[in-house]
């Protein structure tokens, strides 16, 4: 299928941060096509909590209340050592309209964002589309992008933007490298399982000196189990996950509950710069984090939304694009910096195996969630401490572009 015309923006992927771009940009009036290879959405659950800030940016396209109605809202959750319950956490005490975390699998988190692209007629979606390369001109760029069922086509945009997630071809196509790189030692396995616990809307963490355990509530009575692999099980399956989760929390899981299996090791990278002359990288493109803390979706909204401001300040008001592009690379990077060490800092504190490292890790928790310290918790697993949004000089209003 051709796409007539020129546009303002191509965004390459239409994974979340994509699609989250799309919406905001079509909300803006802005020329958008989004190229996304896959024909399906993914398999695996993958990301599935949205938090606060989140819901802000969903609610600027007017999907808050819709994302609040398909997903569960965690408002608790509970912490333990050596299966012995240590304290709470409890969301309900955050500041704002949304005092929960939203649990709800990646893949229906893309379904309702391309649907509701479908408000915005400035924006227009091709799947099965690949892009290929892309070559800077002065006032524009030439995409070139390769179509499932068509030949190659040549498209003109004033600015591409990459958000195809961490082995961006955009970012290959700009030459951006990536710095900071680093492989974690730790290995995990998840699967969603059929929820026959009573745990409800509760988060429960498992720490433990054989390795950690995380579960967390999914809609349609579905179950998130994650665990910490040891590393002499190289080839884990269904059963080694169903022993751990034993193990960990003394629960029995029936294999037959058990959903597709996904296993993945943690690394964190950031690339040395945001954007060339005219393409920009957002999302996973630029950075990726440790996915335990569940904030790699989160930071990539808070990107695009960045990101989406400006361009419309751009293209509505002719502001320098230039200047702007970089503060986003500076206030996003540093917003990525801090939500990046936050989860490398929570995944060594639950990931410490040992008896002396579970007794004094015991012992903090303890101590941490029972005074008044406690307070401070639940704002910064909700992200809401993340700096980078809130000083945005470019912050506009749904429905006013610019
Ligand atoms: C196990 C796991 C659990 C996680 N849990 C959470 C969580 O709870 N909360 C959270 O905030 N984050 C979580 N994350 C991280 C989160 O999944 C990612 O940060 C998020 O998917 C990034 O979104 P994205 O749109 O930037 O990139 P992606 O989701 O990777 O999407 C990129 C898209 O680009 C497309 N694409 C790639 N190349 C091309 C090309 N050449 N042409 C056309 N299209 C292309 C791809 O097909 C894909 O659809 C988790 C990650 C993992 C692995």
């Amino acid at each position: 299928m051709g796409v007539p015309g020129d546009y303002d923006v191509i965004i390459v992927g239409g994974g979340p941060v994509g699609l989250v771009l799309g919406n905001l940009l079509g909300q803006g009036g802005i020329r958008t096509l989004l190229v996304e290879k896959t024909t399906a959405e993914p398999r695996q659950s993958m990301a599935i909590g949205i938090t606060p800030p989140s819901l802000e940016i969903l609610s600027r396209v007017g999907l808050d209340a819709t994302f609040i109605k398909e997903a569960v809202k965690i408002d608790h959750a509970r912490i333990f050592e050596e299966k012995k319950l240590r304290g709470e956490l409890r969301f309900n005490s955050l500041a704002g309209q949304y005092p929960f975390i939203l649990s709800l699998p990646q893949a229906k988190t893309i379904s309702l964002l391309e649907e509701n692209l479908e408000n915005f007629s400035s924006v227009r979606v091709q799947r099965h589309c690949h892009f290929l390369t892309a070559e800077e001109e002065h006032n524009h760029i030439k995409v070139v992008l390769r179509p499932d069922d068509n030949h190659d086509q040549l498209q003109k945009t004033r600015i591409l933007v990459g958000c195809d997630g961490h082995r961006s071809d955009v970012r290959t196509a700009a030459a951006i490298p990536c710095i900071k790189a680093r492989i974690y030692p730790h290995s995990f396995i998840m699967a969603d399982f059929h929820d026959r616990t009573d745990f409800g809307n509760k988060a429960h963490l498992y720490f433990n000196r054989a390795g950690a355990l995380e579960s967390f509530p999914l809609p349609e009575k579905q179950r998130r189990w994650i665990l910490q692999l040891n590393q002499d099980q190289k080839h884990p399956d269904g059963s080694t996950l169903i022993m751990g989760i034993k193990q960990r929390s003394g629960l029995d899981l029936i294999p037959a509950d058990c959903g597709t299996l996904n296993c993945f090791n943690v690394h964190r990278f950031v690339c040395n710069r945001y954007f060339t002359r005219r393409i920009v990288l957002c999302g996973d493109a630029a950075h990726v984090m440790s996915p335990i803390g569940g904030q790699g979706m989160n930071t990539g909204f808070a990107d695009a939304e960045y990101l989406a401001s400006i361009l419309i300040r751009h293209f509505h008001h002719s502001q320098d694009l230039e200047t702007m592009l970089n503060d986003y690379d500076r206030v996003r990077r540093q917003a990525f910096m801090v939500a990046a060490d936050r989860a490398a800092r929570g995944m060594w504190l639950g990931t410490r195996r040992g008896r002396t490292a579970s007794f004094l890790r015991g012992l903090g928790v303890s101590i941490l969630l029972n005074t008044s310290f406690s307070n401070r918790l639940p704002p910064y697993f909700a992200m809401q401490t993340i700096p980078g949004r809130s000083r945005s000089p470019y912050h506009f209003s749904p429905g006013t572009p610019g």
